[in-house]
């Protein structure tokens, strides 16, 4: 299957003008470390996504982190950026936009944040202004503490017609509408209508482009996809499952880059 699958993406790399390549950053193109502010993208695969950049229909980062922070990490102004869930994209040269089902919930956002911020923040806990999501943060407070903030956000998020999601130490508001790596994809496609797609991922949020692919390939908006898992110990078996070509790390990553650019 792999060899199948390796030798379409040398076919592509000879008609890359039909051809969008799209990809998660952390963890395919920056190797994982401890805390995301030290995360690097080897100046190698820097320079072959530039390369793609100019010869393919597009090329796109598509990640949970901001659009802005994405564009600093990888430092490349020439490709698309989907950040934040989906609910942002920033095109070559262009500011970052908001998806525009998103819009309407922008003010509700900064309401919450800053009602946050006066009754949590002294209590100890910190309220992260992500744009069209909120976090609010309260490791290390008291459980009656963390419980006032949950209560918190759940009382104000229903009022303000917010989506609400809680993790360890953090819950966060979000607009009521689907939007992730999928949505993105979607997006990313119908706006530069490639025929062929690829999609190169690691971790759980990746599979919803893997999927969303197979979605456009079914639909006859795309003729062929290539799902590519990179494959990690911490990452879901379904990342290797569901993909049509496996790698390990940036060096995998890097081996398919070269391919794309003729060089495989
Ligand atoms: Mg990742």
């Amino acid at each position: 299957m792999s060899e199948k699958a390796w030798e379409q993406l040398r076919g592509w790399g000879r008609d890359p003008a039909t051809v969008a390549v799209l990809t998660d950053i952390d963890g395919v193109l920056a190797p994982i470390v401890p805390t995301p502010d030290m995360s690097e993208v080897p100046e190698e695969l820097r320079k072959l996504l530039r390369r793609l950049s100019e010869k393919y229909r597009v090329v796109s980062g598509i990640s949970g982190r901001a659009a802005e922070d994405a564009l600093r990490l990888l430092g490349l102004e020439e490709i698309v950026y989907c950040g934040n869930h989906g609910f942002e994209v920033l095109r070559p040269g262009g500011e970052v936009e908001i998806v525009p089902e998103a819009k309407p919930y922008k003010e509700k956002i900064e309401e919450l944040e800053a009602k946050a911020r006066e009754e949590l923040e002294p209590l100890g806990a910190f309220v992260e202004e992500k744009g069209i999501t909120a976090s609010i943060h309260y490791r290390n407070v008291s459980p009656e503490i963390s419980e006032r903030c949950n209560d918190f956000i759940e009382r104000e998020g229903e009022r303000l017609g917010l989506r609400i999601t809680a993790g360890r130490g953090v819950v966060e508001a979000r607009p009521p509408i689907r939007a992730d790596k999928g949505t993105a994809t979607r997006k990313v496609v119908e706006e530069y209508e490639p025929q062929k797609a690829l999609f190169m991922g690691d971790d759980t949020t990746d599979l919803d482009a893997f999927r969303e692919l197979e979605k456009l390939r079914e639909e006859g908006v795309l003729e062929e996809i290539l799902r590519i898992g990179v494959e990690s110990e911490e990452g879901p078996p379904e990342i290797v499952s569901e993909a049509d070509l496996v790698v390990e790390g940036t060096d995998g990553v890097e081996e398919v880059l070269r391919a794309l650019n003729g060089k495989g």
